[in-house]
């Protein structure tokens, strides 16, 4: 068996699989969100690490197996969130800093005013954001109290969440990355695929903090035998979009996934760095042996968050799950157009000024309206990102693989299938990022070789787009306008 280790945002997940690639078992624990000031989000690291072992030992628990039954572990991981730790105690020296913290906004106005953004886009393939890692360790490195000399003097270490897994599940035996995971700190060169020794001088960041960078399927080293009964191997280890990306099997050039979540994360195989020019982000997928995937990517901010507010907000669904129902429910949108900029707008339209708007309200608009308009919204700002993503690739896209918690919504994914006028496919595990880390572990020690993992793909849910292809033209049409109309909205 293969066991994955799934840190996330809000909990740590340890599943089992076996050789069919199904799940033999799993756990789950929620761990604290700690905010100790506005726009500021820290996880603690003990937390994450004893949660996550917690969890790896109740998933082996559960399925009443010991380590000997276990080939490999493959790590996947929230990604950019940074943590710090003494090299001597292995104790962080302050909580990791989530990637949706905001407090290190005006070190990237710092940069962007003496002329980095540019260089950062170029080299890195990241636009100049506080969401990276770069920022967050300056903040540290700045604000703990000696924490620079003890940088100076090379004692301390800098991670992401799966160096931070590894050091502590090889107890401070091994300090690396992969390149996945690696490409999201905006210190890593992407071309080069060194640590770029012009970010690192800017930031004032030590090279010597900085983990080795692996490949994606390597071995890693062993957990210490304490922690799972007997020692295992480390053998696999990706952020977790691109580790979706892998689950999902999208090993070929214009393959692509999106995830359907809170907000939707959709990246891209372009197998070759192609740089965006259309607002995406350029990231390393995997490198196994000596080759370098690379994938565009891009996000969307709110995406199953405006089902949430329909239910919590409106009021006008009891569940999720009932949207489909009810728009199903109305032979058309009754050219009702919702524009979810809750939050202002990611890719590829990138205003923060733009806020939520509903257009062509009648007296005939109902609550099914509005339902059927908010999942609308899913699939057309999916387009939107995928429109510029296969320009920036310079490739059709011949299909999209859906997995996340909106995706089991049959409306939607027709719908989607309909307005991308291609092939949308759900797979049947719907774990997959969870199973992109397991896979890369598998490949790594031979458990599972590329042609039994390309295998899988045969018992996907699929949709095609049907013969309406004026009707949803006209819909598009509209959405682009309705977007139009609800961007700079704020003064
Ligand atoms: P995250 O990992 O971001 O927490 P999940 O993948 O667990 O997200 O998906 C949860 C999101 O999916 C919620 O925003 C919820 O509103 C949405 N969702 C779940 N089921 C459905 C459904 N059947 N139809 C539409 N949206 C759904």
């Amino acid at each position: 068996m293969i066991l994955a280790l799934d840190q996330g945002t809000s909990s740590s997940r340890a599943i089992i699989f076996n050789k069919n690639k199904q799940i033999v078992a799993s756990a789950q624990l929620e761990f604290t969100q700690i905010y100790p000031q506005t726009a500021w989000v820290e996880h603690n690291p003990r937390e994450i690490w004893n949660s996550q072992l917690t969890v790896a030992q109740q998933a082996l628990k559960n399925a009443n197996l010991i380590a000997a039954d276990i080939a490999a572990i493959g790590i996947t991981n929230q990604r950019e969130t940074t943590i710090v730790w003494d090299k001597t105690t292995g104790e962080a020296i302050y909580n990791a800093i989530v990637w949706q913290d905001r407090r290190t906004a005006d070190i990237c106005e710092r940069l962007r005013a003496e002329g980095w953004e540019e260089y950062i886009r170029e080299n890195t393939g990241l636009v100049l954001d506080a969401y990276f890692s770069a920022t967050k360790i300056s903040w540290i490195l700045e604000n703990v109290t000696g924490a620079r000399a003890k940088a100076e003097a090379g004692e301390l270490c800098f991670g992401t969440v799966d160096s931070w897994l590894l050091y502590k599940l090889t107890n401070g035996v091994v300090h690396s990355t992969d390149y996945s995971n690696a490409s999201r700190t905006m210190l890593f060169n992407i071309n080069t695929l060194t640590w770029d020794e012009k970010l690192l001088n800017v930031l004032n960041i030590p090279k010597n903090m900085l983990p080795s960078v692996q490949n994606n399927a390597h071995n890693f080293g062993h957990t210490a035998p304490e922690h799972l009964g007997a020692a295992v191997k480390i053998a696999g280890m990706a952020g977790d979009q691109q580790a979706a990306l892998f689950g999902q099997g999208c090993y070929e050039r214009g393959q692509a996934k999106n995830t359907y979540g809170t907000g939707c994360f959709m990246l891209m195989n372009t197998d070759e760095l192609k740089h965006s020019k259309n607002g995406l982000i350029s990231t390393i997928a995997w490198r196994i042996g000596d080759k370098t995937t690379y994938a565009l990517e891009g996000s969307v901010f709110i995406a199953g968050a405006a089902i949430q507010w329909l239910r919590d907000g409106l009021q006008i669904i009891n569940n999720a799950a009932q949207s489909a129902q009810m728009a199903r429910s109305l032979p058309d949108n009754g050219g009702v157009y919702l524009v979810p900029a809750f939050a202002g707008l990611a890719a590829p339209y990138w205003d923060m000024y733009a806020r939520g708007a509903i257009f062509g309200l009648t007296r005939g608009t109902t609550s099914a309206h509005l339902v059927r308009a908010a999942l609308e919204s899913l699939a057309y700002q999916t387009k939107d990102v995928l429109m510029a993503m296969a320009q920036d690739a310079d490739t059709e896209l011949a299909c999209l693989r859906a997995d996340g918690g909106a995706s089991a919504n049959e409306f939607l994914m027709q719908w989607q299938a309909d307005v991308l006028r291609c092939t949308v496919e759900v797979p049947p595990v719907v774990e997959t990022t969870a199973l992109g880390a397991a896979y890369l572990a598998g490949l790594q020690v031979g458990f599972w070789n590329w042609d039994e993992l390309k295998a899988n793909f045969s018992h996907f849910q699929t949709y095609q787009p049907q013969n309406n292809l004026d009707t949803v033209e006209k819909c598009y049409h509209y959405w682009q306008k309705a977007v139009k109309r609800s961007l700079q909205w704020i003064d």
